[in-house]
């Protein structure tokens, strides 16, 4: 199953409503996705979850939200104007570009020779206001951490924080990679949900290593397989030109191991190069000793899409169930998108579904519940497990005597009587 995993993702993905190639009609735009009905659903859900455990867990992380458009020098503080960069090498004979190292001496494509490799800056440019020149470029960030720094200051006065505490940002990054693709994993626009931890410079070994571990769990806890994920740290020559240190968490993509998320000590580069370029000080004084403390940071960086895509090919499961085969999503119950479906057993029997109906309504005020009435139940049943519903309520005849349903779960596909007027309680307490 393993060679041909992503494409039944890709296309259970198109087939159901997760993802769907962008600007479609058009004949799409290369590397570049919507997330349809349950897509939008399962990436609420996994960000949700993040925030949930980054934010609300803790009492030491705050949450905020800033512009995707920076002033530029920003990104001259940062590095980025001069050291957000690939190499890139041409192939010297059928013109295709990649990116230096991943590729050997020849043309992957056509055995061609490269040319001389050169550095390509991944920033996407854009021109603010009604004149194209110098003054009005713009760039889209290429991470969304920048937006946190330069409200560093703004925080310490606002909240008045102690050492150590974190920001956390879930927002659209740009990059304009050489070489986007494997569906979701690589794309020139994506999510990024990103942790700044400052930290005294002192601590900041000790707590890299604790937010590697915080990160591994979170994916743990939402099911990941552990046998697919990995912790791997970063040799001196791959680091980030602002990292002191970084380990990747790893999964095992259907392509082979590859980053899901990172997790870096950035030192106090960023606050100290803001310093400079802004003149402005972004300094923690620290009241018991009156010292003026640099911090350090610590950066778990994940992509939202990236760990999407990990969530559905971890819970893609092919089954043989008598003489069929059914797809299930086995995600995890707070990232399934769909929690309850209701299903009459019987279509043209008004009773059943008007009680159907009113079981969904009741349900959909505190569950996210669906209703469909439009297929035979084991088509219904089918198509609710291919997208991850975690409980099926089918109303038959019966219900309309004993005023029970049956309740069917999606991974053992066991199913139990319960009655109407305790329903809600029943599922609640599944969930
Ligand atoms: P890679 O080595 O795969 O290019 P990176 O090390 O440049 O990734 P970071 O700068 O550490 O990535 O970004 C943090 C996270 O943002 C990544 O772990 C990934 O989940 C996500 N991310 C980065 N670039 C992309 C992209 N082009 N498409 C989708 N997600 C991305």
């Amino acid at each position: 199953m393993a060679e041909n995993l992503m494409d039944k993702v890709v296309s259970l993905c198109k087939r159901r409503g997760f993802i769907f190639q962008s600007s479609d009609i058009y004949g799409g735009l290369a590397n570049t996705w919507d997330y349809g009905p349950y897509g939008v659903e399962l990436k609420n859900n996994v960000k949700r979850s993040w925030w949930k455990s980054v934010v609300y867990e803790r009492n030491d992380i705050f949450g905020m939200d800033a512009a995707i458009l920076m002033h530029p020098k920003v990104w001259e503080a940062s590095g980025h104007l001069k050291g957000f960069t690939d190499l890139l090498v041409d192939c010297k004979k059928c013109r295709k570009r990649f990116r230096a190292d991943q590729v050997a001496d020849k043309c992957p494509e056509c055995g061609g020779g490269f040319t001389e490799a050169r550095a390509f800056n991944l920033m996407l440019k854009t021109f603010l206001g009604p004149v194209e020149d110098v003054n009005s470029i713009s760039y889209l960030r290429p991470e969304t951490a920048q937006g946190i720094f330069v409200n560093f200051s703004n925080i310490l006065d606002s909240k008045h924080p102690k050492l150590p505490f974190g920001l956390a940002q879930i927002g659209k990054s740009f990059r304009n990679e050489i070489t986007p693709g494997n569906f979701t994993f690589r794309t020139r626009e994506f999510e990024q949900m990103e942790v700044e931890y400052f930290v005294h410079p002192n601590d900041a070994e000790k707590s890299l290593e604790e937010w590697i571990d915080y990160r591994f769990n979170w994916y743990l806890a939402l099911g990941l397989n552990k046998n697919n994920l990995r912790k791997r740290p970063h040799g001196k020559d791959e680091l980030a030109h602002y990292a002191l240190a970084c380990t990747d968490i790893e999964y095992n993509f259907p392509f082979g191991w590859s980053e899901l998320e990172g997790i870096a000590n950035r030192t106090d580069f960023d606050l100290k190069q803001h310093e400079r370029v802004s003149g402005k000080e972004l300094r923690y004084l620290d009241e018991a000793t009156k010292e003026k403390v640099l911090p350090y940071i610590i950066e778990p960086s994940g992509g939202v899409d990236r760990s999407i895509l990990a969530f559905l090919a971890d819970a893609y499961i092919e089954e043989k169930v008598k003489d069929d085969i059914r797809v299930v999503l086995k995600l995890h119950k707070d990232l399934a998108p769909t929690k309850v479906a209701v299903l009459p057993l019987l279509r043209n029997r008004p009773e059943i579904v008007e009680l159907a109906k009113s079981i969904a309504a009741d349900l959909k005020k505190s569950i996210i519940t669906v209703y469909d009435d439009t297929g035979a139940i084991g088509k219904l049943y089918r198509r609710q497990d291919e997208v991850g519903t975690l409980l099926c309520v089918t109303v038959d005849v019966q219900s309309l005597e004993d005023k029970q349903v049956t309740v069917r779960e999606r991974d053992s596909m066991q199913q139990e009587r319960i009655s109407i007027d305790r329903l809600k309680e029943y599922l609640q307490g599944r969930f």
